[in-house]
């Protein structure tokens, strides 16, 4: 008999643990056929990261989909997100996670985006953290869904919660920062929980296809 619980499994490009959980709690009420333990992560599937060389987002979160979909066989999701500046043409953009030269050293990214910003009056410290989500099937289905949650930059850092540019990042409508909301607040107005809701229906219908 087949096996249906291995084919409704879905692989998460990443090594994060805590990104794991974050994006099942976005995904699990628009996917409930999506059992937590059916979510895994690159890491327990032992699959190689790929060179994210794209020129934007979407490509990258593709690089990723399309890398772990490949080494697995399952279908796979991925994302790639950022914070763009305005002010800065979007900057850092793409290049978020290692704008201070080491990749993910979040202290001295914030740091120097804070440095740069120096001089820029409150009225032109307008930025979005942008996120897109991927998922590639094994049938060469392909889809890409991008979230943005626009705001602005702090002049000091605030709050222990979140991590990365939360800390300087007050979103629209808040008067707190990122990393001063709870875990549950930031996923309802984040990029990362809108790219995800958006993929949601396209993640449900994957799986359903392959459980038939
Ligand atoms: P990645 O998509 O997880 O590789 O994230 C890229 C980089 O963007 C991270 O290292 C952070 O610096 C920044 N970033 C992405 N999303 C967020 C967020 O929700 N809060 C703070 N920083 C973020």
């Amino acid at each position: 008999m087949t096996d249906l619980t291995a084919q409704a499994r879905l692989a998460f490009a990443t090594h994060n643990v805590h990104k794991v959980e974050e994006v099942w709690a976005i995904l699990a009420p628009h996917v409930p056929s999506l059992a937590r333990d059916h979510l895994v992560d690159a890491g327990s599937l032992n699959a190689p990261s790929p060179v994210e060389d794209g020129p934007t987002f979407e490509a990258n979160a593709l690089i990723k989909a399309r890398a772990l979909c490949a080494a697995t066989g399952l279908p796979a999701i991925a994302d790639d997100s950022g914070i763009a500046v305005e002010i800065m043409g979007g900057a850092p953009g793409i290049f978020s996670a290692r704008w201070a030269g080491a990749h993910g050293d979040d202290a001295a990214n914030l740091r120097l985006l804070l440095d740069q910003l120096g001089d820029v009056p409150d009225r032109h410290r307008g930025a979005a953290f942008v996120c897109a989500a991927a998922l590639v099937a094994p049938d060469g289905m392909e889809h890409v869904e991008v979230g943005r949650m626009t705001g602005s930059i702090t002049r000091t850092p605030a709050g222990d919660g979140g991590f990365g540019y939360d800390p300087i990042f007050v979103a629209d409508g808040q008067n707190v920062t990122n990393a001063q909301l709870t875990a549950a607040a930031k996923n309802e107005i984040s990029h990362r929980g809108a790219a995800f809701r958006s993929l949601a229906p396209h993640v449900a219908a994957v799986l359903q296809s392959s459980t038939l």
